[in-house]
């Protein structure tokens, strides 16, 4: 049983995002524990046959079977709400089965998505390989041509979906104007916030009505295990995002949330780590040889820098940095392969440094004719920073760079 010893965890408006990271949700037991308890039941007891019947029928609070909730998944629902700055929070078993929630949850057959071209790529694969076969369509558009996605709005549509940043290239856009576009066509603006978490952006304080959250990523922080989470208003995520998931069963584990939670606590010190290092290791890439272009929204040379830095849309660049060298798949894979410390995993979001060939790998099933129009060649290469010694990252790719200063002496 849940005792109320600590204050409603929704009465915390005031707090700095740091504190709302550390304190909100936890509702402690009559044990008095410290930590964040986990409840790994799968279902609930009820004191009376009366009991059980009220709540089955909604008219008592409280908990019957994990897949509809469970204490520890909505600690971790509370505190990402809140973190967001949204009314409502659902967990999901991983960051896909949040889009997919929200699809089933929100569309139905005949209507119409228009997303950012670059997304996730299992989400291009829900979008145009699944939902296709419910009758839903999906248009693409270029993620910071505000035109484009105004001329590809039909009556029909119902959703538009974006990342930004976006994966690998780091190409952005200003959220504000897409939540007026959205709101002036009864849609609903959907910002996949893996890349930034509410530590570095805040979209629904822009506009969005909706969040996305692999939570696999950032949110855990530690490479752990797989979750997602909806943030929103109380009838799109608490009612209709919420219904889906009890319903068909992508809920997540007492145990992730429990991960997750712990997670949120260092989320903010983090993501400044990240992009810091991210910066610094973006500056270094810039003067190696063999490396022609290096992508980081903190460099002054990204084209929507100016959406970058405290008080702007994304309080700093985030931990992606990508990069192209000379002489395509075949060279980038010797850097790769020269690297001892950086693991070579497409993962992201990590304590450690991950580094990754796109155009082989989490781009491999484009053609190439659509890698070449999402600008992803073969010499590019993304790297998640984590957190190890900026001087220890650079020590490990430098012998990949060798080979060019070599050729050009
Ligand atoms: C990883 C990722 C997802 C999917 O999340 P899973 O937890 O792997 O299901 C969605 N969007 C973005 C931007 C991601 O990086």
């Amino acid at each position: 049983m849940i005792a109320d010893q600590t204050p409603d965890p929704n009465a915390d408006s005031d707090w700095g995002l740091a504190t709302r990271a550390i304190r909100v949700g936890h509702r402690r037991t009559a044990e008095g524990e410290h930590c964040e308890p986990i409840f790994p039941t799968s279902s609930f007891v009820f004191d009376t046959a009366a009991e059980a019947a009220a709540r089955f029928a909604g008219d008592a609070p409280g908990n019957i079977y994990s897949r509809f909730t469970n204490p520890t998944v909505q600690a971790f629902e509370q505190r990402l709400a809140s973190m967001e700055g949204g009314a409502a929070c659902v967990a999901t078993a991983s960051g896909m089965s949040a889009i997919l929630a929200t699809c089933m949850g929100l569309l139905r057959a005949g209507d119409h998505i228009v997303s950012s071209r670059s997304i996730f790529g299992s989400t291009t694969m829900l979008f145009d390989n699944y939902m296709v076969r419910f009758g839903i369509q999906t248009s693409y558009v270029e993620l910071d041509a505000l035109d484009a996605w105004a001329a590809a709005m039909r009556p029909n549509t119902r959703l538009l979906f974006l990342e930004t940043p976006s994966n690998p290239l780091t190409e952005m856009t200003a959220i504000a104007p897409l939540a007026d576009l959205a709101r002036a066509h009864d849609c609903v603006l959907a910002v996949d916030n893996c890349f930034c978490t509410p530590a570095l952006q805040q979209p629904l304080a822009l506009g969005a009505d909706l969040v996305i959250h692999s939570a696999t990523k950032y949110l855990d922080g530690q490479g752990r295990c797989v979750g997602g989470a909806v943030v929103g208003d109380a009838k799109r995520v608490g009612e209709d995002v919420f219904g889906v998931v009890r319903t068909a069963g992508p809920s997540l584990s007492p145990f992730n949330a429990w991960l997750f939670l712990k997670g949120l606590e260092t989320l903010e010190l983090r993501m400044l780590a990240h992009s810091a290092a991210a910066l610094e290791m973006a500056r270094w890439l810039d003067t190696q040889p063999g490396v022609t272009k290096v992508y980081h929204p903190g460099l002054n040379s990204h084209p929507q820098h100016h959406l970058v830095g405290d008080g702007k849309q994304q309080r700093a660049g985030g931990g992606i940095v990508s990069f192209e060298v000379e002489g395509g798949r075949a060279a980038a894979w010797r850097v790769i392969d020269a690297t001892r410390l950086c693991s070579i995993t497409a993962n992201l979001g990590d304590t450690k440094t991950t580094i990754t060939h796109p155009a082989s790998t989490t781009h491999g099933r484009l053609s190439p004719e659509a890698r070449e129009a999402s600008g992803i060649g073969e010499g590019l290469i993304r790297i998640a920073v984590g957190l190890e010694a900026v001087a220890d990252l650079q020590a490990d790719l430098e012998p990949g760079f060798r080979n060019y200063e070599l050729r050009g002496a």
